[in-house]
């Protein structure tokens, strides 16, 4: 019998497998599809390499300890993608790179900044959850909100500030309050105006990573886990393939299957998690001329300014070597909460959208698509009272000894919170094999 087996090979689960083999112990990762990564996927095509799933990943400390104990290097962004824009009223306007920026950009009326500056003497809240927008618009007012706060939300989330949780979604703000009363005095005192971290990606691109992991893991791929059943001392995995047993059980896949995989351990689990919304996401590839495009990051666009695209990287100005010598290669994002049905547009529908929008944007003439790829279920939202979502990923394993759950639905939904996370929780499951 092994000791532990790990459901999903995305970030979350590779990482967690990682940390536990290297203590040592026989580790299983079973994995529904033909290729590890998850939301994790790279291709690479005609001199592109396209990011299906995420681009960037924000490395602090702990990610950048991770990347070490695993002996992989990172990419460091360039140094002009610390220039971003946000699209308002026809022009791109390029994000204040320090607090007093702010005041001389022209992205928020004169206003909309004075109302920035008296954050300070805004009480905290007493209310016990507030959504995003709600927090931001009473902090910090509406324009912040409308240019600043959620095209972020889009970004990040693909989100829709009036349901997601401040208290959940972006906990070190809402912690900010709690701890200083004030946004700004709590950020001047930990010094925290900036981004926290390098953004980072890997030489081919961010499955680099994931090859990395799995080359020293033992994967089964393509090979579904169906149920999962205590018994006794041990958990029962019914797979595709056959049955497994094993010590303890690390799942790693998104929530609605992490719940129906359960279903025999906890029925009320499997149908709450079943109710995690995920917001869908298209993402468009596509190449323009060496040239046509404004250095820098890339463009947010706030959803008042009615345009169906939420954001676009410039994904070769990012990381060298993305693209042929005498291209560019944007990467466009569609879709999420605030516009969930694009996902189901026939392919043609979305190139248009996106070929209008994008000349109009970047005053372009031409553009190539290279392709679209569809997250249905992309990301997932972290709404109002989603604090009983994780209350029961802890009360179950509180109640099943063996039993851990870890994934972007819980932890936070980037790629470091998910590596963040393996640390703790592969901590828990080293405590318990310890104690078996
Ligand atoms: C379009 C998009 C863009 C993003 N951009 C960024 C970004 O720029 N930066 C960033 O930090 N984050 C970004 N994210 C978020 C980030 O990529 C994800 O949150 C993270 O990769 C999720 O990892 P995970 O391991 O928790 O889940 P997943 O990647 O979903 O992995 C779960 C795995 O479990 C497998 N699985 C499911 N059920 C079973 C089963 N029954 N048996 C076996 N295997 C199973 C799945 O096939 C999958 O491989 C983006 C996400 C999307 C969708």
């Amino acid at each position: 019998m092994i000791d532990v087996a790990v459901v999903g090979a995305g970030i979350s689960g590779l990482s967690v497998a990682w940390h536990l083999s290297k203590k040592g112990f026989s580790v299983q990762v079973f994995e529904k599809e033909e290729k590890a990564g998850g939301n994790i996927q790279t291709t690479r095509r005609d001199g592109y390499i396209l990011e299906l799933g995420p681009q960037t990943i924000l490395a602090d400390g702990k990610v950048e300890e991770f990347l070490k104990s695993v002996s992989i290097e990172p990419e460091y962004a360039s140094e002009s993608s610390k220039i971003r824009y946000i699209y308002k009223k026809g022009k791109l306007i390029s994000l204040p790179l320090s607090p007093l920026s702010f005041f001389t950009s022209p992205l928020l009326s004169l206003s909309g900044k004075f109302r920035v500056l008296k954050e300070p003497m805004v009480p905290a809240s007493v209310k016990t959850e507030e959504s995003i927008a709600e927090f931001v618009r009473r902090r910090l007012g509406k324009e912040f909100l409308d240019y600043i706060v959620a095209p972020f939300v889009s970004g990040v989330y693909a989100g829709d500030p009036e349901k997601l949780s401040v208290k959940y979604a972006v906990r070190k703000v809402y912690q900010l309050e709690q701890k200083y009363g004030s946004l700004i005095k709590g950020a001047i005192k930990l010094k925290a105006f900036g981004p926290g971290g390098r953004l980072i990606s890997f030489k081919g691109g961010n499955h680099t990573l994931i090859e990395h992991l799995a080359s020293s893991l033992k994967i089964q791929k393509e090979n579904v886990v169906l149920r999962i059943r205590k018994k006794e001392d041990r958990f029962v995995l019914d797979t595709k393939d056959g049955k497994f047993e094993a010590k303890s059980v690390v799942v790693s896949a998104p929530a609605t299957s992490a719940g129906y995989l359960l279903r025999d351990i906890s029925w009320s689990a499997s149908e709450e998690f079943d109710r995690i919304y995920y917001a869908p996401v298209v993402v468009v590839h596509v190449a323009v001329k060496k040239g046509s495009i404004p250095p820098g990051f890339g463009f947010l666009v706030p959803r008042v300014e009615n345009k169906r695209i939420l954001g676009t990287l410039f994904s070769s100005q990012i990381f060298n070597g993305r693209a042929p010598e005498d291209r560019e290669l944007l990467t466009v994002y569609l879709g999420g909460a605030t516009d969930p049905d694009i996902v189901d547009y026939e392919d043609d529908s979305i190139y248009s959208i996106v070929e209008k929008e994008l000349k109009e944007i970047l005053k372009l003439e031409s553009i190539e698509f290279l392709g679209i790829t569809r997250w249905k279920r992309g990301i997932p939202q972290y709404t109002l009272g989603y604090g009983k979502y994780i209350e029961l990923a802890q009360s179950l394993e509180r109640e099943t000894p063996g039993l851990y759950l870890s994934g972007n639905y819980l932890y936070g939904v980037s790629v470091a919170d998910c590596i963040r996370a393996s640390y703790e929780v592969s901590k828990r499951v080293e405590d318990y094999l310890a104690r078996t």
